[in-house]
């Protein structure tokens, strides 16, 4: 490792030593600066990545709220407003029990970054809690909701901090949370982006992720002269970001043959089709059940307790969780002769994986380029909100597909490496630089 990002990781482990989701994604951004950063002293000499590897608030709270049972249950809620040197917070909310201050931390450090690289303006923060939705009934989300916004509502604002949805939370929960902020406050204020179209929510939205991380594997693609036409592809994860890259990946000619939840995969080498597309969407967001149902339905291969890396395929889409690529896993897919990964799920390679896909040369496209078309949407909701006007789902499409692709040119630019695109490079520094003189303009705040 540089002796630069050795002595600036040993302070940052050395602050919150527990914190190893954290230190991953502060190091993995700090190798593909601290050259950079050499390079242009002042950035070094006003100690800007110090700053933004540092929260500028980390809320954390009680959220007490009762079951059907009428049990006391008690869950805890955080909100970490990461940098706000381009404008409001902005980032999702997750649910899952496994959600501690690192995972949040991790995932605000990121949206940072992604949410500079969209080119809109809108700074960077994380929140959620540990309350694990999955086998709670529809009431027992909307009490917990309804106590998770009132803290929460104090702390956010249309031009302080705008959350979204995430891992668990999804439009039912986005609904229950708005309903208790407008309650609180009075105000009916796009506060929370993912809303529903009939209050507030913007076309494309819900689809956004899946679709940005499809359009931007298609300009990867373009870079070789290729695309989407017969290539096999595999999925993991089966929810909001899953659904929507495998239905523009079919809609581009390409065949998915895998999706995956916590508990297992389902490999289905017909390729996943509208049809069972559908299906898949009304056994995950109607009937909350799991992937394993979609093997008994149309009769192909469930591996329980699988994830889908070791099935060969030309495009990989890891859409489910981080670190769900380990190194062994990362080596696999380079041996089946993938060509490139494009990552829906924030951080879902293993740093050594990482490593492995760039020294293979293929086209790898981290979370924080990739999914970036999600925050990027919900920042076309922001500006529809405060217009109090609402676009067609062409028009929102086609800013979401010129996002993507000029994010794409800023990663080239800043990465271009001889005959290769290091991606990761390119998005960090290119996120990078806009935040950073932001700040050197506001002076040490
Ligand atoms: P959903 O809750 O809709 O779906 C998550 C999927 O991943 C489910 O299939 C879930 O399975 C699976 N999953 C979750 N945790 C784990 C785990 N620990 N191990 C294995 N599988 C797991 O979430 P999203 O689709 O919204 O988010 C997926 C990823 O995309 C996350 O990394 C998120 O941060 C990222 N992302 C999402 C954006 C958005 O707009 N929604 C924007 C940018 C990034 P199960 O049902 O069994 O839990």
């Amino acid at each position: 490792m540089d002796k630069n990002v050795e002595a600036f990781m040993e302070e940052i482990i050395a602050k919150d030593p527990g914190e190893k989701e954290f230190h991953q994604a502060v190091q993995e951004v700090a190798e593909s600066l601290m050259p950079f950063i050499e390079k242009n002293p002042k950035y070094k000499k006003a100690k800007i990545l110090e700053r933004i590897a540092e929260p500028e608030r980390a809320i954390m709270f009680r959220v007490p709220w009762l079951d059907d049972n009428g049990e006391i249950q008690i869950n805890r809620g955080y909100r970490i407003q990461m940098n706000s040197a381009i404008g409001p917070y902005k980032g999702g909310l997750r649910f899952h029990p496994s959600v501690n201050l690192s995972i949040l931390k991790f995932l605000a450090f990121e949206q940072v970054f992604k949410n500079s690289l969209t080119t809109l303006p809108i700074g960077g923060g994380k929140g959620g809690s540990d309350f694990d939705p999955k086998g709670k009934s529809d009431n027992e989300v909307m009490k917990f909701c309804q106590s998770f916004m009132s803290e929460l509502f104090r702390h956010i604002g249309p031009n302080t901090d705008v959350p979204a949805g995430d891992i668990g939370v999804g439009g039912r929960e986005i609904g229950y949370l708005f309903g208790q902020y407008k309650r609180l406050r009075n105000e009916f204020t796009g506060i929370l982006t993912g809303k529903a179209l009939n209050w507030g929510g913007s076309l494309i939205r819900p689809e956004a992720t899946g679709y940005g991380c499809v359009y931007f594997a298609q300009e990867m693609l373009k870079t070789k002269k290729d695309s989407f036409k017969d290539k096999t592809c595999i999925v993991s994860g089966s929810g909001n970001v899953a659904q929507f890259t495998t239905e523009k990946i079919i809609q581009l000619g390409g065949k998915v043959v895998t999706l995956s939840d916590s508990s297992g995969m389902i490999y289905d080498p017909d390729g996943i089709d509208e049809k069972k597309l559908a299906y898949v969407m009304e056994l995950k967001n109607i009937k909350r059940g799991r992937i394993k149902e979609y093997a008994e339905e149309y009769n192909c291969d469930y591996y329980a307790g699988k994830r889908p890396w070791e099935i060969e395929c030309d495009l990989a889409f890891p859409s489910a969780t981080q670190n769900e690529i380990s190194k062994n896993e990362a080596q696999k897919l380079v041996d089946n002769g993938v060509i490139g990964v494009s990552e829906g799920a924030n951080m879902p390679t293993e740093a050594d994986g990482v490593e492995i896909f760039l020294d293979a040369k293929i086209l790898y496209g981290p979370g924080k380029a990739a999914n970036a078309g999600g925050v990027a949407t919900s920042a076309l909701e922001m500006s529809q909100n405060s217009l109090r006007l609402s676009w067609s789902r062409e028009e929102v499409d086609e800013r979401l597909h010129n996002i993507m692709c000029r994010l794409h040119e800023s990663c080239v630019r800043y990465g271009k490496e001889n005959n290769f695109v290091n991606y990761v490079n390119g998005a960090n520094i290119a996120g990078f630089v806009k935040v950073a003189d932001a700040m050197l303009d506001h002076g040490v705040v």
